[in-house]
């Protein structure tokens, strides 16, 4: 299996959820073997930084990736696409500190990554990684456990009080046709109810109807639902794009119980450790 990258240039440009900053996010093709790396061009250090486990810097509401001083937030939503897309090496540049959301979904990141093409990027070989035995881990109220498979099967159930939600799931094999057709277009999901507390922590300054789906707690206030389990399909993808900071393709069935950003880390790099690599 090969090292793939984009066949040619491509952007797109949006708001950032939380910034409220105008963005615009240009993916260039990668240099063989040097995997998925941010680039800010709006700051004076313009450090790479690589989309790597070891360079998590949050995990509240949204995932975001720090060296030095150059931090880029909200970085899931397109990487679970590159993933998805088999991209194993890019280069992804922005002039603000955020990926914008778009639509909340996944979608327009997969359709720019279609619309670039795929190609081989001339590194060595992807990184497959096989899971030897099963390993779980619990970290607040989420739950994760993964067992050797021959591909990457992810399993993620949701759990909440509110009827509009409820308990859903949603499950599948990852692979490109797969991934655009079924989770793609799933998009993202806040209740009005929160709103004024992540405001006042400084969340969601980006925060449009146009972004998200906004919930009651027994209905959707501004669109109509893709799928009835829209959600779960959503924080599937949200964990595709966690994991793919491995840095590697796991050969896992992963089940996730009440997924978060931070416990998908936190179960990303117990996940690194069963399949023997340390952090670098
Ligand atoms: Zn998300």
């Amino acid at each position: 299996m090969s090292r793939c990258t984009v066949g040619r240039r491509t952007e797109l440009s949006g708001t950032g959820l939380h910034s409220d900053q105008a963005t615009r996010v240009r993916l260039e093709p990668g240099r063989p073997g040097t995997g998925i790396v941010f680039r800010r061009l709006d700051t004076a250090e313009r450090r790479d930084i690589p989309a790597r486990l070891s360079r998590v810097a949050l995990t509240d509401r949204r995932t975001a990736l720090r060296v030095g001083t150059d931090r880029v937030d909200t970085v899931e939503h397109l990487l679970a696409a590159v993933y998805a897309s088999g991209i194993d090496d890019l280069d992804i540049e922005l002039d603000g500190p955020e990926v914008p959301i778009l639509d909340g979904s996944f979608a327009p990141f997969v359709k720019a990554l279609a619309e670039a093409g795929v190609r081989l990027s001339g590194g060595a070989g992807t990184a497959v990684r096989h899971l030897e035995s099963p390993v779980d881990l619990v970290e607040g109220e989420a739950r994760y456990r993964a067992e050797p498979c021959d591909g990457l099967v992810l399993d993620v159930e949701l759990v909440y009080a509110e009827p509009v939600i409820g308990r859903q799931s949603a499950r599948g094999r990852v692979d490109r046709e797969w991934f655009t057709r079924e989770i793609a277009p799933a998009r993202t999901f806040g209740f009005l109810a929160e709103v004024a507390q992540l405001r006042g922590r400084g969340l969601l300054a980006g925060a449009t109807e146009a972004c998200a789906i906004v919930l009651a707690e027994d209905r959707p206030l501004n669109t109509t639902l893709r799928w009835p389990n829209e959600f779960a399909r959503h924080k599937l993808g949200d964990l595709l794009g966690d994991l793919s900071l491995l840095g590697f393709r796991p050969r896992a069935r992963i089940l996730a119980s009440r997924p978060s950003h931070r416990g998908n880390i936190a179960f990303a790099r117990t996940l690194a450790a069963a399949c023997g690599l340390t952090e670098e």
